[in-house]
């Protein structure tokens, strides 16, 4: 089996290096991970200008670093390497909790996988320097048991708490959070702001964030669609608008010029084959 080891915390952090390790038992291990801390990058990729695929090593693994985000590895990752089939992403040093999975570039990468049709699982522990990852590897061990064990489940997003007592399948803690901006100063005076987020409410049963509370393992599968099924139905009955006429009138499937002009529009510069 080969496996793609990447993360948001850039190639340099210990926590890859310990979830390489530990998924070196599994199959053929090669981390690809960005050259720098990545974290909040989100789901973005580097599209205005290359990007640089450079070797390295972590703990005797091959590895590259790449100028580029947690996308852009996976995608250079899965490039350079034939038939990846399942993308690590982690360990990050800091839970990716609820609303954490809009920001997290951990998640992103495992998402990325996805996209490219590979299983991706996201793997994040409590932050935190010095961190001893010995007795988390265990845990590590049983997660990837499940996780190869359950085929069908694309994308999962785990968190570990400190001191697990065991796993849960979990779903995520939706909740408003309060974003609030801290002002501060550069030496010179100059206005800086920090983005901060707090949850405001607290969390449901059955939540990852729950779960990682009364010291569980959080394992929640996720899906790419996002389209809201019971809205979708309902607003469709309120309000048609010109549903009838789009059926009657478009085939059900467009033409090949019809979509090449949309993905035209969807690039500054479509690129030919
Ligand atoms: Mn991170």
């Amino acid at each position: 089996m080969h496996i793609l080891v990447s993360n948001d915390d850039g190639i340099h952090s210990p926590g890859i290096a310990a979830l390489a390790e530990v998924a070196s038992e599994f199959g053929d291990v090669r981390v690809v991970a960005p050259d720098v801390e990545r974290s909040s990058a989100g789901h973005s990729i580097t599209a205005t200008h290359p990007m640089a695929y450079r070797p390295t090593r972590i703990s005797n693994l091959a590895a590259y670093r790449v100028n580029g985000t947690p996308a852009d590895c996976v995608a250079l990752g899965t490039h350079h390497w034939d038939s990846v089939d399942l993308v690590l992403s982690g360990l990050n040093l800091g839970f990716n909790l609820g609303n954490a999975i809009w920001h997290s570039g951990t998640l992103a990468a495992a998402r990325q996988a996805v996209l490219f049709g590979i299983r991706g699982v996201a793997l994040s522990v409590p932050s935190g320097v010095d961190h001893d990852f010995e007795p988390v590897k265990p845990w590590i061990r049983r997660v990837l048991d499940i996780v190869i064990a359950e085929p069908s489940v694309s994308l999962i997003n785990v968190n570990l708490p400190r001191e697990p007592r065991g796993l849960l399948w979990t779903r995520v803690s939706v909740r408003q959070y309060d974003g609030r901006i801290v002002p501060t100063k550069d030496p010179f005076g100059r206005d800086l702001f920090w983005f901060t987020v707090k949850p405001l409410e607290p969390a449901d049963e059955g939540t990852d964030r729950w779960a990682v509370e009364q010291n569980w393992i959080s394992m929640t599968p996720l899906k790419l669609d996002l389209t809201d099924e019971a809205q979708l139905g309902a607003v469709e009955q309120r309000r048609p608008l010109d549903r009838a006429l789009a059926f009657a009138t478009s085939p059900a499937v467009s033409s090949p010029e019809a979509a090449k002009a949309v993905i035209a529009e969807e690039a500054a510069a479509p690129i030919e084959p």
